[in-house]
């Protein structure tokens, strides 16, 4: 990875300012799901063990500027103590008199929390003076809240600006697996892209064409490929004005001989609800006034058999609205089917908040390769895209290259007015 991490840095006595993305679900005070709390513990026990003053930033929901009693942070505080084993003080808010006077009492190994970010609208306006002030409580800042990567906020890009910026060791291993996906796949490399509509991955499906070797494509989106194909879809969820995209991608993967499969066959319900009738039908016979919502079990089986030489595989997106129990097959077949692959030695990772549900509901994260804790994130790290919170820390050195041996042209002078630069050595 060509960023500096955590443990390029002398932590040792510093007041280091770690941004978390500590943005869980919280449901009756209580944190429902602790996942992304979980994985930043690797990089916060390691400064502790450093012996750094820790001190943890974060937002939690959309406070929009003013201060929400329900998105208060000590849920969250309180699941972390119980998991780290130790006490976890949370300051009344994120900048003032309290936050200065706490933080100045903090000693080496110690930890505290600043209340939600969010609470005011300069963190996400990326407010010079608010990020100054942030910035004013360490002597080192880490991210490690890749979910929060791709906003330029003031805890995310602006507080790097002033202070040493190192990654995390979570954040370090979000970009080493999602940057594998994209520079190095294991051959053949397999995209299995689902979720509701296609505008939303569009541009991840044409960045990775330069790169995967087959396309899955199920869920929601597959229906604005079948019309592009010439099908009808019923009282489906459509994007019409996707269908000329949804052709071109079709095309582009013919000429860059990418294998793209779709759905053949599909559930279909008379309404998207709990409950309602549903029966399988084939993709090109779908009735009129029916709604897809999940693959059929001759497209759960073509496409496991599609994935089968895979040596690499990328899910991203339920295949079917798995929400409602009866039209989760697909998806939840999937999530096993992939959870045996990873356990067999094929490299498999997701992301999506979606998807990464539906894989954490049945207890199958852990044997993943790797989950994303980023859903946009993710997807915008393999649109392509250089991601602000990433972007501003600090870069690895080149190694030392090892000196030129002067090859005997290179003595000679070069002519007068000639740009000639000296070879370079690789
Ligand atoms: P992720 O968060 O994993 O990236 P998305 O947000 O793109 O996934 O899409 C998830 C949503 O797609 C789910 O709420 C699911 O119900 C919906 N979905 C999947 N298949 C269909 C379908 N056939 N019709 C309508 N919605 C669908
Ligand atoms: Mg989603």
């Amino acid at each position: 990875m060509d960023k500096l991490t955590v443990r390029d840095a002398d932590v040792a006595g510093k007041r280091v300012l770690v941004r978390v993305d500590f943005n869980v679900p919280i449901e009756d005070g209580k944190v429902k799901d602790d996942s992304r709390i979980r994985a930043s513990i690797p990089t916060i026990a390691y400064l502790l063990d450093q012996n750094a003053s820790v001190i943890l930033m974060s937002h939690l929901g959309r406070p929009n500027g003013k201060i929400v009693e329900s998105a208060r942070l000590r849920p969250v505080a309180e699941r972390l103590s119980a998991l780290i084993r130790r006490h976890v003080p949370v300051t009344g808010d994120a900048i003032g008199i309290g936050t200065t006077d706490a933080i100045a009492r903090l000693k080496p190994g110690q930890l505290l929390m600043l209340e939600n970010l969010r609470f005011h609208a300069e963190e996400e306006a990326n407010d010079p003076a608010f990020a100054k002030t942030l910035a004013s409580y360490g002597d080192l800042y880490v991210n490690d809240a890749f979910g929060t990567a791709h906003r330029a906020h003031a805890s995310t890009v602006g507080v790097p600006k002033l202070l040493p910026a190192y990654a995390g060791l979570l954040m370090e291993l979000e970009i080493r697996n999602l940057s594998a996906l994209l520079e190095s796949p294991g051959r053949p490399f397999a995209a299995v892209i689902g979720g509701a509509k296609v505008s939303s991955k569009l541009a991840v499906l044409e960045h990775l064409m330069t790169t995967v070797d087959t396309f899955l494509v199920g869920g929601g989106m597959a229906n604005t490929f079948l019309v592009a194909k010439g099908m009808s879809v019923g009282k489906s969820l459509l994007e019409k004005d996707r269908v000329e995209d949804a052709a071109r991608i079709l095309a582009a993967a013919e000429s860059a001989g990418v294998q793209f499969l779709l759905p053949t066959d599909v559930v279909v319900a008379k309404e998207v609800t709990r409950g309602a009738e549903h029966k399988t039908v084939l993709a090109h016979k779908i009735p009129n006034s029916w709604s897809v919502v999940d693959i059929g079990p001759a497209t759960r089986h073509t496409f496991e058999e599609a994935l089968e030489p895979a040596r690499t595989i990328f899910w991203n997106g339920p295949l079917g609205v798995f929400e409602v129990p009866t039209f989760g097959d697909g998806t939840r077949s999937m999530a096993r089917y992939l959870a045996r692959r990873a356990e067999t030695g094929t490299t498999v990772v997701a992301g999506g908040g979606d998807s990464v549900a539906a894989i954490e509901e049945l207890g199958l994260a852990s044997k993943f390769t790797h989950i994303s804790t980023g859903g946009g994130a993710s997807l915008e790290f393999l649109e392509g895209k250089e991601l602000p919170g990433i972007a501003v820390l600090l870069d690895r050195p080149e190694p030392a290259k090892p000196a030129p041996v002067a090859p005997v042209a290179a003595t000679r002078k070069p002519a007068a007015g000639s740009k000639q630069k000296t070879p370079a050595v690789r």
